[in-house]
């Protein structure tokens, strides 16, 4: 597979030890394919994360999907005020630019600290994966 936004070869790696990803090595970007997603069903939703509508549309890429070609769809994960693109069309999975996870993981910490609450970083990235995953499971059905 190729990376969407550079075009070089992708390349497996384990994420965090929670699921495999294929990273790009140019980049820096990753893609999470929805079958590993799905891997995360261990995970229990902390009640926050569910409130209103998280996830914007937007539009669409010229970024081809890196499983099925087609162009990939942006949308906004309104909480951490990051930009994703997935595949709209298939479900294949979704694509993070290089440094956006790390971001996520940023927000979050500052997130906990404010509700003085420990929060595990990691947990709760997995909580965000798994939610988007859902909804862009939900849409497609
Ligand atoms: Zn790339
Ligand atoms: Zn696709």
């Amino acid at each position: 597979m190729n990376c969407p936004k550079c075009n070089a070869d992708l390349v497996k790696k384990y994420y965090k030890g929670m699921i495999e990803v294929d990273s790009c090595p140019n980049c820096r970007g990753m893609w999470l394919d929805f079958n590993e997603l799905d891997k995360l069903e261990d995970v229990v939703f902390d009640d926050d994360t569910h409130k209103g509508s998280l996830v914007h549309f937007q539009s669409n890429t010229n970024f081809p999907c890196p499983q099925c070609g087609s162009g990939l769809e942006e949308f906004q994960y309104r909480l951490y005020d990051l930009k994703l693109d997935y595949c709209a069309e298939n479900s294949h999975g979704f694509w993070l630019d290089a440094g956006e996870d790390e971001r996520v993981m940023t927000f979050m910490r500052q997130r906990a600290a404010d509700i003085q609450r420990k929060v595990d970083a990691e947990t709760t990235w997995k909580q965000t994966l798994k939610e988007m995953h859902l909804f862009l499971v939900k849409k497609k059905k």
